[in-house]
């Protein structure tokens, strides 16, 4: 019975492979495809560059590969995020908008995604259709049973807003991503997956194949998903057909101001889209893709499509740089940054980063945004410092020790109160998104790479690439496979840290110098108490140091380094299963305790209140002064004698 299923499962999945109508036989790229398909789009617009607006027709392929039905589909119409200033959206880009951007909503800056008309099957559903904030509900008036698939058929109009974050025209510069309606994830537990696009999270969908034929202006140049698989200019336009295959997104981007960088790796082509005074900033960016590139087809998998463009974004709009689509993204980078200053690389790295980390191994971007973020920025701190030597990305060593220093907040406290594994609307605001999903993960990863080696995490990687590349698996299948290679070392770490809200922490609670007081008999009431006086004054036979040190949520073992002012120098550990343990040091009534550091190699990165790990001796506020008076006495002798 089993193997009969097995035998009509598989079946059914490479019927869903051959019956995908988007596939352009003459242009195919993968034999046999890579991923499940179940989606085609067929889109062909026109983009007007003046009044930013996008409008065409769209097809759209689903076949519904759950064991559920469904009576309902749902659409991303994720412009109309930027419809009026009352929109999610809008409310928490608010700051961005006005204060760093300075941009005021105007017909003009506004964006919006409609869809005119709407027919699934040939059945003209339009009165059938509704608009929620960005997400469009389609209530048909049948059932799509398991196995079964519906082709949908509507014309639509993107205005696109000027760029904020993300998307949207700035000058004659059009940013084209997440522009036309794109059906959410109809999941295996019979759910629709499309939330409204609030800016914190990123994207969902599922892969599919795209057919994308665009006019515009002939004097702008285009770029995007997939290959270009013919472009020609007729009159004043110019028309190009990309094809994609096994993408979850499609994405454009078109200027007449771009100029190209191009180098064949591999058998792929990398390109740079840049500017003419981007000309140096491009060689440097052509260079890192290389790398990265490199990097990521030798030790994680290969990177199988044609091609990989990096996009350099113009000064005005920057709101859209530093961001991962399909086969592209975007940079970020200024003339005026000196060269020490790696942004410009550590962006190329990070964003190629996600060709893997979202792109194939396509993990739900909204609602577990420190699967693909945390685990990429794992790989971006690690690889700057591969590339260009620790500190690369921030060349002023006096704040940094490697290329995980900027991972290291001050503002840590907040995560008391977010764990990163929910939903990126949930947070309480972006600041807190971005620490739980990018810096927490990425520090607890660093952490178990520096007490087990890089090698043990980028193996995990590379095994949770090949099981779940053009998959959407959940992020916890890669900390499953971390947790076994790791003999469950860090499970405990690994679930304090990204399914609750652990924080955790090491501390020197105490330092106290204490007297051991001769024997000279007992008290006369109680056995029990050793005399310490001795005719009214204190004697002391030896002296010692009491020294609390404790840690919370971080069942790790914690190294400590303990330094006497005669040189003496004592080791300790706080072991993995304890809380807090009490240390007692010896000395000499001449000696003094100096220093106490936990974890003074700094391994324990996810350690995230790094300022109270050291303890150091403060001078007294009398000997402070005395120092002060001897100085100045001195240097009133030297002025006299010389
Ligand atoms: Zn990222």
């Amino acid at each position: 019975m089993k193997r009969i299923l097995f035998f009509c499962i598989l079946l059914f999945s490479f019927a869903g492979y051959s019956q995908n109508p988007f596939v352009d036989r003459d242009h195919a790229i993968f034999h046999p495809p890579l991923s499940g398909r179940n989606v085609g789009y067929k889109i062909t617009v026109t983009l007007d560059t003046l009044s930013h607006i996008v409008k065409g027709k769209e097809s759209i392929y689903w076949l519904n590969n759950t064991q559920f039905s469904t009576k309902v589909l749902y659409f991303h119409l994720y412009m109309n995020a930027f419809k009026n200033n009352s929109t999610i959206m809008m409310k928490n880009i608010e700051k961005l908008r006005h204060k760093i951007l300075g941009i005021k909503l105007t017909p003009e800056t506004a964006g919006y995604c409609s869809i005119k008309n709407i027919a699934v099957n040939f059945n003209n559903l339009t009165d059938y259709f509704h608009v929620e904030g960005t997400v469009g509900v389609l209530h048909l008036p049948f059932d799509v049973k398991p196995g079964e698939s519906v082709m949908i058929e509507l014309e639509f109009e993107t205005k696109l807003p000027r760029i904020m974050i993300r998307s949207g025209y700035a000058g004659s510069f059009h940013f084209v991503g997440q522009w036309y309606p794109k059906l959410g994830v109809f999941q295996d537990n019979g759910k629709w997956y499309c939330p409204e696009y609030d800016g914190n999270g990123e994207f969902f969908s599922d892969f599919g194949v795209y057919q994308v034929k665009l006019t515009l202006p002939s004097y702008f140049i285009v770029t995007g998903t997939g290959l270009v698989v013919s472009e020609r200019i007729e009159g004043d336009v110019r028309k190009v057909y990309f094809y994609a295959e096994d993408v979850h997104d499609f994405a454009f981007v078109a200027w007449d101001k771009f100029r190209v960088l191009s180098k064949k790796v591999k058998g792929k082509t990398l390109y740079v889209y840049y500017f003419k005074e981007h000309e140096k900033i491009a060689k440097r960016e052509l260079d890192a893709l290389e790398r990265v590139f490199n990097w990521y087809n030798k030790n994680i998998g290969e990177y199988p499509y044609p091609d990989y463009k990096v996009i350099d974004v113009p000064f005005n709009g920057l709101g859209a740089s530093g961001m991962e689509y399909e086969n592209f993204s975007t940079s970020f980078s200024l003339s005026l940054f000196p060269d020490w200053l790696r942004a410009t690389e550590s962006t190329v790295v990070h964003e190629f980063g996600h060709a893997y980390w979202q792109g194939m191994v396509a993990t739900n971007e909204h609602r577990q945004a420190w699967a693909d973020e945390g685990l990429n920025s794992f790989f971006e701190g690690i690889l700057m410092d591969r590339f260009y030597g620790e500190c690369s990305e921030m060349k002023f060593h006096v704040f940094c020790e490697n290329g995980f220093s900027r991972f290291e907040s001050p503002n840590f406290e907040v995560l008391k109160y977010e764990k990163p594994d929910k939903e990126a609307s949930e947070f309480v605001s972006r600041g807190s998104y971005g620490l739980a999903s990018y810096n927490k993960f990425a520090l607890t990863l660093k952490t178990i790479a520096n007490l087990e080696g890089e090698d043990v995490v980028i193996d995990a990687a590379r095994e949770f690439f090949n099981q779940y590349k053009f998959k959407h698996p959940d992020g916890k299948e890669f900390v499953k496979i971390l947790n076994e290679k790791t003999d469950n070392k860090y499970k405990r770490l690994l679930n304090l840290v990204l399914f609750d809200v652990g924080f955790p922490d090491a501390k020197v609670l105490k330092v106290e110098k204490k007297c051991e007081p001769y024997f000279i008999g007992y008290n006369n009431r109680d056995v029990f108490y050793r005399e310490r006086e001795k005719s009214g004054k204190r004697n002391c036979k030896s002296y010692f140091y009491r020294v609390v040190v404790a840690k919370r949520e971080l069942p790790l073992d914690v190294n400590g380094i303990v330094t006497f002012k005669s040189g003496k120098v004592e080791h300790f550990i706080i072991p993995a299963d304890k809380n807090i343990i009490e240390l007692k040091f010896p000395v000499e009534k001449t000696d003094r305790l100096e220093s106490v550091y936990l974890d003074p190699d700094r391994k324990i990165m996810i350690d995230l209140d790094r300022s109270n790990n050291l303890y150091r001796y403060k001078p007294s506020l009398f000997e402070n002064r005395l120092a002060v008076l001897v100085f100045n006495m001195l240097m009133e002798l030297f002025a006299y004698v010389f």
